[in-house]
């Protein structure tokens, strides 16, 4: 049997008659950029996450960098993170010009452990970002704490946890600024890159609009009067307006990050299917979680308070590679999310970071094993996984 770690095939077919109407009104309305789905979405997220505000961007690594630099991380700055994640969430700090600096994660969750931020702040430290790694919110609340006390941003990267929940209130409104990616392969994805931003703070909102869009129109004045302390609000045109008489004056210096109008046709479409297709993941997740307890294996752990939208499926293993070679064997495909710790990338080797500075992420790198999850895994798929990982274990 051949079990992919994810199958997007299985998703379009299931999905195809909606969608295909959608896309191809897209493609005869010949409005490729700020048209309406844009907007619509943009509303959709924010109504679903229940934030204020939701800033679409190009992709999810966008969605960081703009809302880094939105609450002002420059060249000087240090940003406290999590050493387990995507590269992109600490290479979002770099190319702000700030340090990323590390925290250690929780042995449990995977997340970034908040006993461990605050004996690495200095008076260089302008943010905290969290990670919901693998779809499992951080512990947000016990985050936003510690920045308080020390009058910090929070700025969470949920590029895996669209739809996940801490304390009884959807990821998207807990933090300063939130943060996702509809990457394909995210449990919201769509067929190319695509990000957003979802926030509380309508400044923030607005200096993201301006910094995705080169700081011009009226985004641009607007956020230029935010840095200056003169913003007030003003119910305007709308934002997604073809014709703005603002376009060619430029008031900051931004950049080009806009999610494209066919993207947001995928995902008003993809957005309605989100939770049944999370409610699939969890049974998957259910079922291996029963299924392999005692083989060996220590299984995903999931915090009190939090609703686990498994992005994937990661289980720790002493002998990761022995597991994942058996696994590919039986024609199976596992995740190794994540070889290298985020400390000790090449990347970041001028840092001057070292073995030993994070011990338990360096511990569960070497150990984490992900297993397919997607929502359209067959029960004869389950049961070959879990026999495999049994007989591996020798149970
Ligand atoms: C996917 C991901 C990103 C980056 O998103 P892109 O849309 O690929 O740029 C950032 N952080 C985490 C944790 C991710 O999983």
């Amino acid at each position: 049997m051949n079990i992919p770690l994810l199958d997007l095939k299985r998703q379009y077919q299931r999905i195809k008659e909606e969608l295909e109407p959608e896309l191809l009104a897209c493609l005869a309305g010949g409005v490729y950029i700020k048209g309406p789905r844009v907007a619509e979405f943009e509303r959709e997220v924010a109504g679903y996450v229940g934030a204020g505000h939701a800033v679409s961007t190009g992709n999810g690594t966008d969605a960081l960098v703009i809302a880094l630099k939105a609450f002002g991380v420059k060249a000087g700055d240090e940003v406290i993170t999590t050493p387990f994640s995507f590269f992109a969430t600490a290479e979002a700090v770099a190319v702000c010009g700030a340090k990323p600096v590390f925290a250690d994660i929780d042995e449990k969750t995977f997340n970034i452990d908040p006993a461990k931020i605050e004996e690495k702040i200095t008076d260089k430290t302008k943010a905290i970002l969290p990670v919901d790694i693998f779809g499992q919110p951080a512990d947000i609340d016990a985050v936003t704490t510690v920045a308080r006390k020390h009058g910090l941003a929070v700025i969470e990267d949920a590029c895996q946890a669209m739809g996940s929940e801490y304390n009884g209130r959807k990821t998207g409104s807990g933090a300063d600024a939130v943060c996702f990616s509809f990457f394909p392969t995210k449990n919201l994805g769509c067929f190319g890159d695509g990000g957003m931003i979802t926030t509380n703070d309508e400044k923030i909102a607005v200096k993201c609009r301006a910094l995705r869009e080169h700081g011009s129109g009226k985004n641009g004045r607007d956020a230029r009067a935010v840095d200056e302390g003169t913003y007030r609000f003003e119910a305007a045109e709308t934002e997604n307006a073809q014709y703005n008489p603002y376009k060619y004056y430029n008031y900051i210096v931004g950049g080009n990050s806009r999610l494209d109008e066919i993207q947001a046709a995928i995902l008003l479409v993809k957005l309605r299917h989100l939770e049944e297709w999370n409610a699939a993941r969890a049974k998957n997740a259910a079922f291996y979680k029963k299924e392999l307890a005692r083989c060996g294996v220590v299984l995903p752990f999931e915090a009190p308070g939090a609703r686990h939208i498994w992005n994937q499926f990661a289980l720790r293993c002493q002998n990761k590679s022995g597991l994942i070679a058996h696994l590919k064997e039986k024609g199976i495909s596992a995740g190794v999310f994540y070889p290298v710790p985020l400390h000790l990338q090449k990347a970041f080797d001028s840092l001057g970071f070292r073995e030993g500075d994070c011990p338990v992420a360096e511990k569960i790198c070497s150990q984490t094993v992900c297993l397919p999850v997607f929502p359209e895994l067959t029960g004869e798929e389950l049961s070959f996984i879990v026999s495999a990982v049994k007989e591996y274990a020798g149970v």
